[in-house]
């Protein structure tokens, strides 16, 4: 079933696209690198546990670390090689974590897991299958998958939504993922809406993605448990509460999950990893990504093995610009600048931007104007002058009490605020620091 009804959600704002720089780039498969650096934390959660040591052998494929806990995944070698030590190392979150260094033998042996049928695989079948596969949510926030296919018995799930939105600029994985791997998508999509017993399913796309949304409709005109939405190129069109809202007109209230209002909301790439894990055996050890950016010498769409570091690809598309100022790990808006570049390609890492200073907005940061853009601009309605002056102030009783943990980080009032005032450092920091108050008043909400 097709609708295109252009719908979107208030507030939100319009950054240039740049999606022409690699939007006509198909995936490229790098070539495995003589060593990896694996961390065993790629997902929000509980680290997993190294089950190896130095010097052990390793084939691609296989486990490597296990989970620990619920909230956790195994981690697996993306080459074949030899363990040569598990220690620190740097991360593109921007602090070092402990990591499993592999160097290759250049065997190119690999361990995949045994295929499903997907027609009768049953949903513990695939939810045992994807968490064995190590998949976690490719849309940013690395969520473990099959958590979020586990919901609480007292929580009844209508909806399926795919998030095929890819919002911030330059990224273009996704529309290639919709284009190149049209039937995986559509495959993961229900092998996820049978692991979760659903009926509906959704898949959400903005109105810059034509061609996808032609092949994505084109696959989709006999299913009648699917339905495709072209959705407003606006900016940040897929943040779960703003898609969810445009796909189905439900709002989630402050604090709640998608969940809360019977969706579960999966990204493109992680309906790819499921359909690979089940039709194909294959475990989480590739990432698709894109490099782009005024920077690099030849931008291109990647599957790059995890643990490969970002100076490797870096250097397979061409290298960097001599005007190149900047290189940030996911989109502009809500990426993170890197300063080492050993720091090693994640499971949902999406996208390495090399930026130029003409693509960097490094104007001085004045006093605010009092023009209420930012307040305009949030799409949750929140007021990011006033959480940011609290922030300023070290007031975080007051943030909390104006909401200040409801901010979901997207930047949108950052890039709207005619005074360069840095906006959403300021709220991440009074978030955290709020978060942290209400961990002290109440110790049973420890982070998972
Ligand atoms: S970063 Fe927070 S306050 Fe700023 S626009 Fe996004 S949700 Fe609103
Ligand atoms: S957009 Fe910037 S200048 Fe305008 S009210 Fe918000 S913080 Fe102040």
């Amino acid at each position: 079933m097709i609708l295109n009804l252009k719908k979107t959600f208030k507030g939100g704002v319009h950054p240039k696209e740049w999606k022409e720089l690699t939007k006509n780039f198909s995936f490229e498969a790098m070539p495995k690198p003589k060593q990896v650096i694996i961390p065993i934390s790629q997902h929000i959660g509980i680290p997993a546990k190294p089950l190896v040591k130095k010097k052990d052998r390793v084939k691609a494929g296989e486990i490597i670390a296990e989970p620990e806990g619920f909230v956790s995944v195994p981690i697996h070698s993306s080459i074949s090689g030899i363990i040569k030590d598990i220690h620190k190392e740097p991360n593109v979150s921007g602090s070092p974590k402990d990591a499993i260094i592999i160097e290759s033998d250049f065997s190119d042996e690999i361990e995949m897991m045994e295929k499903l049928n997907f027609s009768s695989a049953t949903p513990d079948q695939i939810k045992e299958r994807v968490r064995l596969a190590g998949i976690v949510g490719q849309g940013g926030a690395a969520f473990p998958t099959f958590v979020k296919l586990t919901p609480p018995r007292d929580v009844k799930i209508e909806y399926v939504i795919l998030n095929g939105c890819e919002c911030e600029p330059y990224l273009t994985r996704d529309d290639h993922y919709m284009l190149e791997r049209t039937d995986a998508v559509i495959g993961g999509l229900k092998l996820i809406m049978r692991a979760l017993g659903v009926a509906k399913g959704a898949i959400g796309i903005e109105d810059n993605k034509k061609t996808s949304i032609d092949k994505i409709s084109e696959a989709c005109k006999n299913e009648q448990s699917v339905q495709v939405e072209s959705l407003k190129t606006k900016y940040p069109q897929g943040a779960e509460k703003m898609l969810v809202k445009a796909v189905l007109g439900r709002e989630i209230p402050p604090g709640k999950l998608p969940l809360d209002v019977g969706v579960v909301i999966q990204n493109i790439g992680t309906a790819v990893a499921v359909y690979d894990a089940v039709v194909n055996g294959e475990p989480q050890i590739t990432a698709a990504l894109t490099v782009s950016g005024g920077g690099i010498i030849s931008p291109k769409n990647l599957l790059v093995p995890i643990g490969t570091s970002i100076q490797e690809v870096l250097d397979y598309c061409g290298g960097v610009k001599d005007n190149a100022v900047k290189v940030i790990v996911g989109g502009p808006m809500m990426g993170v600048a890197q300063y080492d570049f050993k720091a090693p390609i994640m499971k949902a890492t999406s996208g390495i931007l090399v930026l130029t200073d003409k693509e960097v907005n490094d104007y001085p940061e004045t006093p605010c104007l009092k023009c209420g853009k930012c307040i305009e601009a949030c799409p949750l309605g929140l007021e990011p002058t006033k959480l940011a002056r609290y922030a300023q102030l070290e007031r975080f009783g007051d943030a909390e009490d104006a909401k200040i943990t409801v901010c979901m980080e997207c930047g949108t009032c950052t890039f709207t605020c005619p005074a360069n005032i840095p906006l959403v450092q300021w709220l991440r920091y009074g978030k955290q620091k709020v978060i942290k108050m209400q961990k002290q008043k109440h110790p049973e909400l420890t982070e998972c």
